[in-house]
């Protein structure tokens, strides 16, 4: 049978497919260590657990609205009041089955076949295929690390022709770590905004923010920003509740309803008992991220500090989220047991095979000089890890 044009267009996530592949080498009994974490090493608070036991209890067994609950939508407009100072209200809210499918839906809603968004990269793998299935087209601005990964207006205009509809703004960023300021994304939300784009803000890594820098969310630049901007976030990171499967976004509210006709003739709504669950974490104690804050910070100036010892290799101490690039310029052009390594993907199998260890190669975010480390790992396999790294390197010749 023929694949449609569609999704033989389509690459499967490489970032799922790594982890899936390190857990089944776990599961037969390799000791293998994986960088390639896209979840936070947290279980889900205890709170969160008992609410949806009680949901169980209590029979909210059955189809919600497809966009999701009152209830829920509720919790989310008091959050962003509390956090933000911003007044949603629930009509302007789609509860989604993730953050990635809530993407999935905006770029429905927003794009019409040859629509082009721009897509910083490094950034994160899946935006370009999200894009490309809505008949939309990616088109990659690069960075670099001397900017810190981050877009700069100018280059944002430079990219722009008249088929560009909107700009992915993914703070703090998967893969590099970065942060913007306030005044940078006042900037680059400045020029998009002349040139006529929408935003797409991917803020899924809010609160994991580090070195006391500010979480921005760009609708609290004022109204003109917010007009044009819709918010994705959701449960998965924030309360390490990524297998629960909800995410949300905050948009104008003509482009809300049309996410949510999209909806209900796809998945109808996410599921009863995530989402109750979802209202206890986002009422409940700040514990739980409080924990995982600390312990991500910690872990990030680690690897920071032995990753700049290693030779041939290097990073930028990230601001945010839990990854970082890791520079491998230094080693390309070297050799392990006869073959060279050429790129990120030949670094990558080569250091799987050769210590099993598993890190993401940065080609699958456009930028093959670097791979991505996710400390979302024990601090005990980071310095095995590590340790490991160190010795493969020291190895080539
Ligand atoms: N955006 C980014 C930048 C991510 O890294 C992820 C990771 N999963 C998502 C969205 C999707 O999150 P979810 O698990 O809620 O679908
Ligand atoms: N977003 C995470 C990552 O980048 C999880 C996997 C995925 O959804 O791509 O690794």
């Amino acid at each position: 049978m023929e694949v449609s044009r569609r999704c033989s267009n389509i690459l499967g996530s490489l970032t799922l497919e790594i982890s899936a592949r390190v857990k089944a080498m776990k599961a037969e009994g390799h000791d293998v260590i994986g960088f390639g974490a896209g979840e936070p090493d947290f279980g889900t608070p205890l709170w969160v657990v008992d609410a949806a036991k009680e949901a169980l209890d209590k029979g909210l067994t059955r189809y919600t609205p497809a966009s999701g609950t009152p209830e829920l939508k509720r919790a989310i407009c008091d959050r962003y009041r509390r956090k933000y100072g911003l007044d949603y209200d629930v009509a302007q809210v789609v509860v989604s089955n993730g953050a990635k499918h809530s993407l999935f839906n905006v770029f429905q809603a927003i794009l019409n076949p040859g629509d082009e968004v721009i897509v910083p990269a490094p950034y994160w793998l899946s935006y370009p295929e999200i894009v490309k299935m809505a008949d939309g087209v990616p088109v990659a601005v690069e960075t670099t690390e001397a900017e810190a990964f981050k877009l700069s207006p100018r280059a944002l205009r430079e990219a722009v022709t008249p088929r560009t509809k909107a700009v992915i703004i993914n703070n703090p960023s998967n893969p590099t770590g970065s942060v913007y300021t306030r005044e940078e994304l006042r900037e680059i939300m400045d020029a998009a905004l002349d040139c006529g784009l929408c935003a797409v803000a991917d803020d899924i890594y809010e609160e994991l923010v580090y070195d006391g820098a500010e979480m921005v969310c760009i609708p609290t630049l004022g109204d003109r920003y917010r007009e044009n901007t819709i918010v994705v976030s959701g449960a998965s990171k924030t309360y390490a509740m990524t297998g629960w499967r909800i995410g949300y976004s905050l948009s104008p509210h003509e482009i809300a309803k049309a996410m949510g006709n999209f909806q209900s003739h796809s998945t109808s709504n996410p599921n009863s008992i995530a989402q109750y669950a979802t209202i206890a974490a986002l009422n409940g104690p700040d514990e739980g991220i409080i924990r995982m804050r600390a312990a991500f910070d910690e872990r990030r100036r680690f690897m920071h500090a032995r990753i700049n010892g290693i030779d041939g290799l290097g990073c930028l101490l990230p601001s945010g989220a839990f990854y970082m690039m890791m520079n491998i310029s230094g080693i390309l052009g070297r050799e392990w047991e006869g073959r060279r390594i050429l790129g990120s993907m030949d670094f990558a199998m080569a250091l799987l095979e050769a210590q099993k260890v598993a890190v993401v190669p940065g080609i699958c975010f456009g930028a093959d000089d670097y791979v991505r480390m996710s400390y979302a790992v024990s601090m005990h396999n980071i310095e095995r890890g590590l340790d490991r790294i160190e010795a493969f390197c020291a190895g080539l010749k």
